[in-house]
């Protein structure tokens, strides 16, 4: 069996959907997983706020959005009076449903509770709309069995389990539920962070042990840059996993930083697809080696960094390690480092508990704390070693870069700028290393 997941911009008109329809509609048994409309998790998270300050008249003006654009959607599918009067019956009972949610105590819960709603939406419009075409299909709540334990470690098998019986309680040929949405360790309600529909089809990929994951999109595949910022970038027709965990994690949007990891191990091929191309190849990510070198470059914005100074010998013996333990204390993973005789500097992405450790540190260090940086990361097997390599040094005649990072692995060189330097930096290696025109730069 595979997976399918389209993302918000597949399934963000009546048009779109219809699209989504005819790919699925092949014959073949599948589990399809949707995001919520283009839009509507923003608007999801603007209601979070809303509830959070107790804005009520905020929260109607949100609720009634969502309950219009939805109720468009299902009188532009559904042509049948009856099948639009309970779907639209149904969309109410939601946004009343939600509306409850808000008057409640503000809670970690409650924020995923609302957060995750409008995959709840969309796939029962879209399980209904492949009812009234006669497609076999089951609409699968997936709070019934991504119970995951953590994000950043899935329980598989826990999945598994449960996802089997389910599935095999009544075989169609469509399974149609929602990504994004989850159940901690306690049974709570949890979301697997922004863009995390990609993550929940590869976890059902692994726990059905898929023959392949699809994921749907925009694009036609992974690009060498980010087209958002850089023109002229060129789709990849192969990554392999380690190759695609970088990029993703070093911020390509395309893929959620966790997307491969649960299929990796047991070499399940993840496709990229373009959901209005579908005749384009797309990429695929697997474990088998394509060409070596030189792949793609991305960025990964919000990044601190952090310069600890020491009168005393930073590298003597266990200093590195009272230094790592802090950030370990306090749960902070370390991107970059680079060190000298006399300080490291090193990079987080997460500084909620940066008060606490520039306080502990301060103990026997000078601490700097800048803000605002990227971490752009180039990205290939072996590109340490990539002939094309020494051409991106050259940034350094025209950025300015705060850190370099090279040999930390075989697959990655990273460096750091300020974010206002971010585009002129990815243009400026797009054209030095994939051979392009001159990019434009921002002036
Ligand atoms: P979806 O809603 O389908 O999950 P996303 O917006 O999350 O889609 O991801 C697709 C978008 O990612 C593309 O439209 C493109 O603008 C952006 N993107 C950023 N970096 C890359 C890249 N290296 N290759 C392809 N697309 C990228
Ligand atoms: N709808 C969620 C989001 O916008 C999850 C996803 O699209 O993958 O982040
Ligand atoms: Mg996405």
């Amino acid at each position: 069996m595979k997976v399918l997941k389209f993302g918000g911009t597949s399934v963000g008109s009546p048009e779109n959907l219809l699209k989504v329809k005819e790919i699925v509609n092949d014959g073949q048994q599948k589990v399809v997983v949707l995001s919520a409309m283009s839009g509507v998790t923003d608007l999801l998270v603007k209601l979070t706020e809303k509830t959070a300050s107790n804005d009520k008249k905020g929260i109607k003006n949100i609720l009634n959005t969502l309950e219009s654009k939805h109720i468009e959607v299902i009188k532009t599918l559904f042509e049948d009076r009856t099948q639009q009067e309970n779907h639209i019956q149904y969309i109410k009972e939601c946004i009343a449903a939600m509306y409850v949610i808000t008057t409640n105590e503000d809670t970690e819960e409650i924020y995923s509770k609302l957060v995750t709603y409008g995959e709840t939406l969309l796939t029962y419009i879209f399980s209904a709309l492949l009812t009234t075409n006669s497609i076999s299909n089951r609409l699968l709540d997936a709070k019934n069995f991504m119970h995951i334990d953590s994000v950043e470690a899935p329980n598989i098998e826990k999945v598994s389990t449960l996802l089997d019986e389910i599935l095999n309680q009544e075989r169609v040929d469509i399974y149609v539920t929602q990504g994004f949405v989850c159940r901690d360790i306690k049974g709570k309600i949890g979301h697997l962070k922004r863009g995390g529909s990609d993550y929940t089809a590869t976890i059902i990929g692994a726990a059905i042990e898929a023959e392949e994951v699809q994921i749907w999109t925009d694009i036609d595949g992974f690009h060498n840059n980010d087209p958002r910022y850089v023109e002229n970038t060129r789709r990849i027709s192969h990554l392999t996993y380690d190759e695609a965990a970088e990029l993703a994690y070093f911020g390509a949007k395309i893929l959620h930083p966790q997307t491969v990891s649960p299929v990796t191990q047991k070499g399940i091929p993840v496709l990229l697809k373009n959901t209005f191309n579908p005749v384009a190849e797309g990429t695929i990510i697997s474990n088998q080696y394509g060409r070596k070198g030189l792949k793609a470059i991305s960025a990964k914005d919000n990044i601190t960094a952090i310069k600890i100074k020491s009168n005393r010998m930073l590298m003597a013996h266990g200093y590195l390690r009272r230094i790592f333990e802090v950030f370990d204390n306090y749960q902070t993973a370390i991107d970059m480092i680079t060190t000298s005789e006399i300080a490291i500097s090193l990079t987080i992405d997460n500084d909620r508990h940066l008060p606490e450790i520039v306080r502990e540190i301060e103990n026997y260090a000078e601490v700097t704390v800048e803000r605002n940086h990227s971490i752009i990361c180039v990205v290939g097997e072996g590109v340490i070693a990539d002939q094309e390599a020494h051409k991106l040094f050259e940034v350094l005649n025209y950025i300015p870069v705060r850190m370099i990072s090279y040999g930390g692995s075989n697959n990655n060189i990273s460096i750091l700028v300020e974010t206002e330097d971010k585009v002129n930096t990815l243009r400026f290696l797009n054209q030095k290393l994939f051979c392009y025109e001159k990019e434009e730069l921002v002036t």
